[in-house]
C-alpha cells in the first residue's frame, strides 16, 4: 500500500486514493460499461445532493467517493459517517482521480455508487388515482432521464421500459434525471410480457401516434388507472402496441416538424392527463 492509499481511522472508515491505478477506482470506472453495471448491479450518482437523496430515499449505497477537498466539509462527512454505517466504502480520492471517474475536467466533489433497483412488473398494481408510463424501445439516454424528471414532477408513479431500452443506470440518463431516479419506479419488460400484464389491468391504456385518431386534449383521463405509452425515437410505436391501446392519441402539430421529440410529448401528455388524473396535493396547481 503506497504513502497515498493508506487507511485511516478517523473520520471513520476513509480510504484515500491517489492513483489512478488503484482497483477500487478501476472497478468504478468500469462502472461507465453497462456490461459492468449489469454484471455488479450498480451504477454511480454524481453530486452531494443526488447521493444525499438517494441515501434519503433508502437506496442502498457501496461507494462513496469523495475529492480531498470536501474534508471537514459537515455534509460531506455526514454523508460519509451514512455511507459507514450502511456497511459501504469511503474514498477520499485527489481530483485527477475523481475526473478519471466521471470523465470530467471540473468534476461534483462527490460520486456514490450505488445499488440499481427495478420494480419487478408484477409488483406494480396501480390504483384508480396512479399514472404510468411505458417507453417503447427509447433510445436516447437524455430522453430517458428527461421523462424520469417529468414523471417525477407531475407525481406519476413509475417507468416501464418496455424491450429493449437505453440503461436507465447510464451515467447519462442519471445526470438527466436530476435525482428524480431516486424517487420513481423502474420496471423493466419484454413487449409480449408487457402486453400479458397490461391486459389484466382496469383502467385506460393510452398511446400517443402521429396517426391517432383523437386530439389528446379529448379524451377523459380522470378515470385511471392511466398508462401512457410512448413511442420509439424512430419508428414510433409498432402495430402490436398501438392496437392493444383503448385510445390512440395525436398531439396537433403547426409547422414543418414531422414530430415532438419524445420527452417533450410525454411532458405534453403528463400534464394534461395530471389536470384530470392527479390530485392537486402533487405541488403545482
Ligand atoms: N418517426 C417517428 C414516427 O413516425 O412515429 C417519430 C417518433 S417521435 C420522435 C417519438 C414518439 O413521441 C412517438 O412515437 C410518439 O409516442 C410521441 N410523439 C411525438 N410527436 C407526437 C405527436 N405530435 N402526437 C402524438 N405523439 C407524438
Amino acid at each position: 500500500m503506497t504513502g497515498g492509499e493508506r487507511s485511516r481511522r478517523a473520520p471513520g472508515q476513509v480510504k484515500e486514493v491517489t492513483s489512478l491505478s488503484n482497483p477500487l477506482v478501476k472497478d468504478i470506472k468500469a462502472l461507465s460499461l453497462k456490461k459492468y453495471r449489469d454484471r455488479e448491479h450498480a451504477f454511480m450518482a454524481e453530486g452531494l445532493k443526488l447521493v444525499l437523496d438517494a441515501l434519503d430515499a433508502g437506496w442502498i449505497i457501496r461507494t462513496l467517493v469523495y475529492a480531498k477537498a470536501g474534508r471537514g466539509n459537515a455534509t460531506v462527512e455526514k454523508a460519509a459517517a451514512r455511507t459507514v454505517a450502511a456497511g459501504g466504502l469511503v474514498l477520499e480520492v485527489s481530483e485527477k482521480v475523481l475526473s478519471s471517474i466521471t470523465r470530467r475536467e471540473n468534476p461534483q466533489m462527490v460520486v456514490g455508487v450505488f445499488e440499481q433497483r427495478y420494480l419487478p412488473l408484477k409488483e406494480i398494481r396501480p390504483s384508480d388515482q396512479d399514472v404510468w408510463v411505458a417507453l417503447d424501445r427509447v433510445r436516447d439516454p437524455g430522453n430517458l432521464g428527461t421523462v424520469i424528471r417529468t414523471v417525477d414532477a407531475v407525481g406519476a408513479k413509475g417507468v416501464i421500459l418496455v424491450g429493449e431500452c437505453t440503461d436507465p443506470f447510464s451515467i447519462e440518463t442519471v445526470r438527466a434525471t436530476m435525482g428524480s431516479l431516486f424517487s420513481v419506479s423502474i420496471t423493466r419488460a419484454e413487449r409480449e410480457a408487457f402486453l400479458t400484464w397490461r391486459g389484466g389491468l382496469p383502467g385506460l391504456m393510452v398511446g400517443t401516434h402521429l396517426k391517432g385518431s383523437v386530439d389528446y386534449r379529448n379524451v377523459d383521463y380522470s378515470k385511471g388507472p392511466i398508462l401512457l405509452l410512448m413511442g420509439n425515437e424512430q419508428q414510433g410505436l409498432p402495430e402490436t402496441l398501438a392496437e392493444a391501446c383503448d385510445r390512440l392519441v395525436r398531439i396537433p402539430q403547426a409547422g414543418r416538424a414531422d414530430s415532438l421529440n419524445l420527452a417533450v410529448a410525454t411532458g405534453v401528455m403528463l400534464y394534461e392527463i395530471r389536470r384530470a388524473a392527479l390530485p392537486a396535493s402533487h405541488g403545482a396547481a
